[in-house]
């Protein structure tokens, strides 16, 4: 007989098809080991590294898809690291008199300093023929330069030391190298490095592209107004700015209704268009499970996750039909409806996976806290309730484990989580929570 799990609070749990519930790391290696051939999408996007152009845009954050060489010496030629005098180190010596040469800045072409002459030179002017260290203008005498005009004479307080203040030709990296290899995800540095070697573009890698459908005859949208029985669409919302802040794009983002021949024709003309195909809300047992009839009979299985919120999910690869009548498969994963059990749904099984496939880190910084209050949870299941830290730095709830509870969730800061196995926590126990502010 299959196990039925009783919780504290005396309702027994749904056990699946195949006699138990799947446990949330199967559900979080199914979903990993579905979408995994997406690491391997083909193309490539070309993005111009040009400041201007990627100020505000989100090709900021890209992932460079091949690893890039450097065309040029880092620094390109031996330049001053200070505001000083390029000498001959070996005419150096305290006490000895140089007649100043003509000044070197910044953005002059080489020159030569003749023997006996020291030369003014900037931070980051090109070191003189015959120079081989730079004396800075704290160690000359007198210590700030002359006037251009008519001649004048320094002497320096201290030998120089060979190289001394010099920034030798391709000490950063020498022309040729890998200046940054594939995989790199680019920042500020990242982007600066391939502007300082006059690179005009990179090939970075393609985004995820992700149709966003929500479901529900219920669903109306900003702007509409709502009649007897009907609700705005928060799920649209909430996973099109997921998968966002996951770095992939959103293909589409739809309500459709709960007619299945609706969105049959609807996944027929856009199912292609993405990488990944997610979706909310009808996948129970009710009358009305729009995703579930769709996605069944195509090769997606529905079944039970012991979590809380979040229990019933849809996941596999489906076999779809195009406009032209052509087979075509995409991966799939359904989402229950209510807009917690979304969302929680997207934290623990897609979340990590999308910002792994992007090359960003996946998981949410977590940690060990106390908590201010009891609870109690259905002990066959791992629940996930929302919550914030209290003054104390104690664990308070925000509201109760509902699944429609989104504005609790959204005056939360922390997602809390109680195990499998565990049905009541006293105020003090220590528990597990994610940081989502
Ligand atoms: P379902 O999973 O389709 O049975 O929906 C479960 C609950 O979530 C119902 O109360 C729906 O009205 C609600 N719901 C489903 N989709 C959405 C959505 N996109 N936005 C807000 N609530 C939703
Ligand atoms: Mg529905």
């Amino acid at each position: 007989m299959p196990p039925v799990f009783q919780s504290r609070v005396g309702i027994p749990c749904r056990v699946g098809d195949d006699g138990r519930m799947r446990t949330v790391a199967e559900h979080q290696d199914a979903v990993r080991a579905l979408l995994a051939p997406l690491a391997h999408r083909g193309t490539v996007d070309v993005v111009a590294v040009n400041a201007a152009a990627l100020a505000g845009s989100r090709d900021v954050d890209r992932v460079l898809a091949a690893d890039v060489a450097s065309p040029i010496d880092h620094p390109p030629f031996d330049n001053s690291q200070m505001d000083g005098y390029a000498v001959r180190s070996v005419e150096a010596v305290p006490g000895r008199v140089f007649a100043v040469a003509a000044r070197i800045a910044a953005g002059d072409p080489v020159c030569t300093l003749e023997p006996g002459t020291a030369a003014p030179i900037m931070t980051g002017a090109a070191v003189p023929v015959g120079a081989d260290a730079i004396v800075p203008i704290e160690a000359s005498i007198p210590d700030s330069f002359p006037p251009e005009e008519g001649e004048h004479t320094v002497e320096f307080s201290a030998p120089a030391i060979p190289g001394a203040f010099v920034r030798p030709r391709g000490s950063d990296l020498e022309g040729g190298r890998m200046l940054l290899p594939a995989g790199t995800r680019l920042g500020a540095a990242q982007w600066g490095v391939l502007a300082a070697s006059g690179i005009r573009e990179v090939r970075v890698r393609r985004r995820l592209k992700v149709l966003v459908l929500s479901t529900g005859d219920e669903l109306r949208g900003a702007g509409d107004e709502l009649e007897s029985g009907q609700i705005y669409d928060a799920n649209s919302a909430t996973m099109a700015i997921g998968v966002t802040e996951c770095g992939a794009t959103v293909a589409d983002v739809r309500t459709v209704t709960d007619d299945a021949a609706a969105l049959s024709a609807y996944l027929a003309s856009h199912g292609r268009s993405a990488d990944l195909i997610l979706t909310t809300g009808g996948v129970s047992k009710g009358a009305y499970e729009v995703v579930r009839d769709v996605f069944e009979p195509a090769g997606v299985s529905f079944s039970s996750v012991a979590m809380q919120p979040g229990g019933p999910q849809g996941l596999g690869l489906a076999t779809l039909t195009d406009d032209a009548g052509v087979q075509f498969e995409r991966p799939v994963v359904a989402f229950p409806g209510n807009p917690v059990s979304a969302l929680v749904s997207f934290e623990m099984f897609l979340r990590p996976v999308l910002r792994e496939l992007d090359g960003l880190a996946p998981r949410r910084a977590s940690s060990l806290a106390y908590l201010a209050e009891p609870l109690v949870s259905p002990g066959g299941k791992h629940q996930v309730r929302r919550g914030r830290f209290d003054a104390a730095g104690a664990v308070e709830l925000v509201g109760g484990p509902s699944s429609h509870l989104l504005h609790g969730y959204a005056t939360s800061t922390l997602l809390v989580h109680v195990p499998l196995g565990v049905s009541h926590l006293d105020a003090g126990a220590p528990v597990e929570t994610w940081s989502i502010d």
